[in-house]
């Protein structure tokens, strides 16, 4: 176990077309500072890792494209309880709510 290694939750910013059930909407990228959805997986994650960085897929893409910074993507939780989420999938409201 590396307990230095910077950790880092990817979201999907909260104004994708999707959305998990279950999410939350109250956190933001650390990076381009637009509000993200944390999935059930990422929320437990963020409970082992109050201090990790969350950034949303699309600063990540942008990164490593851009090559300006190495980035380790690992997945929050297990493949299966993944598929699980993404099975879950819903319409997203969240920006009609505004
Ligand atoms: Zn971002």
């Amino acid at each position: 176990m590396k307990d230095r290694e910077p950790k880092l939750l990817v979201c999907a910013r909260a104004d994708a077309p999707w959305v998990v059930a279950g999410s939350t909407f109250d956190r933001e990228c650390g990076v381009c500072r637009r509000a993200v959805m944390v999935a059930p997986s990422g929320q437990e994650y963020l409970e082992r890792e109050p201090l990790a960085a969350i950034v949303c897929a699309q600063c990540v893409v942008d990164a490593i494209v851009s090559k300006k910074r190495k980035v380790e993507v690992k997945p929050a939780a297990s493949g299966e309880r993944l598929q699980r989420e993404l099975a879950a999938v819903q319409p997203n409201l969240w920006g009609e709510r505004n």
